[in-house]
């Protein structure tokens, strides 16, 4: 998407262990109309797949998912919860991820209420890197007897390992960019959907 390479370029910020930041739009204050844009371009994306349900994960990937919906027919998004609350329903299907950017391994729940059997599930997230994230939601959506319809990723990082094992596992993947950093740690963007 063009004009997501061009915000990157002008608002992104390299940091260190190969982590961009794009904290002035998409991870700490939220640019929402180019949200909005986002969001249509996944709609286009996925347009021939049927959608009931958007499936993130706290906190990031809930803003884009949300704008996202709108473009879907207002299907519900349901966010993964990394964090242990008195608010979440005892039965709840689990799984482990491992954080890049915190370097440990934490676990993602969903209330069984909100991830049932037949649904068809459009997974978004921000960043896909080594793909921990999204396999753990696959994971759960695979738990719940669910489908993947597809999975949509804002910003996948194609020198790490996540969208070539999720391709060969035959996900429906779709990347808005597609980066990685040259020796002089300059964003390169790589061609994408
Ligand atoms: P993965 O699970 O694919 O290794 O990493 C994806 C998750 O880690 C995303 O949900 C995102 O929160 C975080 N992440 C990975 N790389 C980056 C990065 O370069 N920048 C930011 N802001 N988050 C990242």
């Amino acid at each position: 998407m063009k004009l997501l390479e061009e915000k990157i370029r002008s608002e992104g910020r390299i940091s260190e262990g190969g982590v961009l930041k794009v904290d002035s739009f998409l991870n700490h204050q939220l640019d929402v109309e180019f949200l909005n844009e986002m969001g249509k371009e996944f709609k286009r994306l996925f347009s021939d797949v049927e959608i009931t349900k958007i499936l993130t994960i706290e906190a990031s990937g809930i803003a884009i998912a949300s704008i996202a919906a709108q473009y879907f027919g207002n299907v519900p998004v349901v966010f993964a919860k990394k964090t242990e609350s008195k608010n979440l329903d005892a039965d709840t299907y689990d799984s482990d991820v491992f954080s890049f950017t915190k370097g440990k391994t934490y676990k993602i729940k969903v209330s069984k209420k909100y991830m049932n059997k037949g649904d068809k599930v459009l997974i978004l997230d921000d960043f896909l890197a080594n793909g921990f994230a999204t396999l753990g939601m696959i994971d759960i959506v695979k738990k719940a007897e669910a489908e993947v319809a597809g999975v949509g990723i804002v910003i996948e990082k194609s020198f790490q390992s996540g969208g070539k094992i999720l391709r060969e596992l035959g996900v429906n993947l779709h990347s808005l960019a597609r980066i990685e950093f040259d020796e002089k740690n300059q964003i390169i963007f790589n061609e994408n959907d």
